[in-house]
């Protein structure tokens, strides 16, 4: 039995294939297809009833998408929607109204509506509580002005999930509230931010003046401090641990097979050091594997800082070990025009794409220093960093 619901494995294989019989695959549009999906419960099967799941153990997914994979269903193109799923679906769960998980949830696992993640500021990136883009209350609405920046995907998004300054009189992490903003509406501009990789992944945004329904608010006025830390704690998992990889997915991947297929490539230096890297990205893989399953019992904590660092250490050292295999190839740059991609790829192209794009792993979701700095103050106990805020409004801060 699983869970509290009654529902065996078993029980469950029957009702994806009771759903395909009434919605073939192959003949159903894409998008009602996983319409139908979301409201049979056969989205995210560890969501509630009526938010696309079923409340079952987050560790059945892989039996019910093992099932749609193996009939063709046309699934929902996870990778284009990163953010909205590992993030946004997180935050909405914990902190939304039931009105707002009803508007937002279905189109957000459909990839109907895209979200990025408007946090950072030129003024603030790891000491995000800095930031300064204030939101004004005006009656039912909320008026913000302010500029972000490295938001991924916002070219592509419908909504942004944003962090704002809504009362710069108290301490600073006291004085933020959390919205979902409309990134089509009036006064939100979105500029392109060209990466050492040649693409432009991620990008500015300004708004003016920009307005957001105070339905739109995610939890309560000056609680966005608390909010945003569940949104952080999904980020690190999401990149560091996101889903069950098989061996040799990842970094790894592409390493071993140039390592199989080329042979004269071989030194017995290279071959020591690929032993090393293989066992360590082995170790990695088992490690958020086991991570997932602490998940399927509670919300992320900060153990997923440290799935994400090792992910950003390993990506760095074996994206340079495949740079050194390929010799003089590995310094040749496939493509180096401006493209806006689809989504965050970290291991397609060739070496020198992976080695350019790894470099910003290590930044991404928090830097390494910074997920150091919890590991030793929330996981090991060590003493903090002094606060130098404690008692001091915001307003009253050297800025
Ligand atoms: C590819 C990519 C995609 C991104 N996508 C998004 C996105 O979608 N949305 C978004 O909001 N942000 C995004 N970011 C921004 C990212 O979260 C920030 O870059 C990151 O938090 C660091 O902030 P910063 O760049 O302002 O650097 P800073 O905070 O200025 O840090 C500079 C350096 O100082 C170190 N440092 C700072 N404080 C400390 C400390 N207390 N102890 C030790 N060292 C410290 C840092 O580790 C770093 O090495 C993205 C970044 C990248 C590279």
């Amino acid at each position: 039995m699983l869970g509290n619901t009654g529902l065996s494995e078993s029980d469950l294989r029957e009702r994806v294939r009771a759903f395909l019989a009434t919605h073939e695959p192959r003949q159903t549009p894409k998008q009602d297809f996983n319409n139908a999906r979301f409201d049979a419960g056969l989205a995210w099967v560890h969501y509630p009833e009526g938010l696309g799941g079923l409340g079952l153990s987050r560790t059945l997914q892989a039996v019910v998408d093992a099932e749609f994979a193996a009939a063709g269903a046309p699934g929902n193109d996870p990778e284009r929607n990163g953010i909205g799923l590992g993030m946004a679906a997180p935050t909405i769960l914990a902190y939304g109204d039931a009105g707002q998980q009803q508007r937002w949830l279905r189109k957000l696992w459909t990839a109907e509506e895209i979200w990025c993640q408007l946090f950072s500021e030129p003024g603030a990136g790891s000491d995000l509580a800095a930031l300064s883009t204030r939101a004004v209350r005006d009656g039912d609405e909320w008026v913000v002005s302010g500029q972000k920046v490295w938001t991924s995907q916002a070219h592509r998004a419908k909504y942004g999930l944003l962090l704002a300054r809504s009362n710069p009189d108290v301490p600073k992490h006291q004085g933020l509230t959390y919205f979902a903003v409309d990134m089509t509406g009036p006064g939100v501009e979105v500029r392109p931010l060209r990466q050492i990789t040649g693409e432009a992944e991620f990008n500015e945004v300004f708004f003016t003046d920009a307005r957001i329904p105070d339905r739109d608010r995610i939890g309560g006025v000056g609680d966005g401090w608390k909010v945003a830390n569940a949104t952080l704690m999904s980020e690190r998992v999401s990149i560091g641990a996101s889903r069950a990889m098989p061996r040799e997915s990842g970094m790894i991947g592409p390493v071993a097979r140039t390592w199989r297929s080329r042979p004269e490539l071989r030194t017995r230096g290279l071959h020591d050091r690929l032993l090393q890297l293989w066992v360590e990205a082995e170790v990695a893989r088992l490690a958020s594997e086991q991570l997932r399953q602490q998940l399927a019992a509670g919300k992320p904590g900060p153990e997923g800082s440290a799935a994400k660092l090792v992910f950003a250490r390993l990506n760095q050292e074996i994206s340079g070990f495949d740079i050194e295999l390929a010799g003089a190839d590995g310094l040749r740059y496939d493509d180096w025009t401006m493209h806006r991609p689809e989504s965050a790829n970290f291991y397609g192209r060739g070496p020198g794409y992976r080695y350019l794009r790894a470099r910003a792993n290590s930044i991404e979701g928090g830097t390494s220093e910074i997920l150091r700095n919890i590991i030793a103050e929330r996981v090991l106990g060590l003493p903090g960093e002094p606060r130098v805020d404690k008692d001091v409004a915001w307003k009253d801060l050297p800025r």
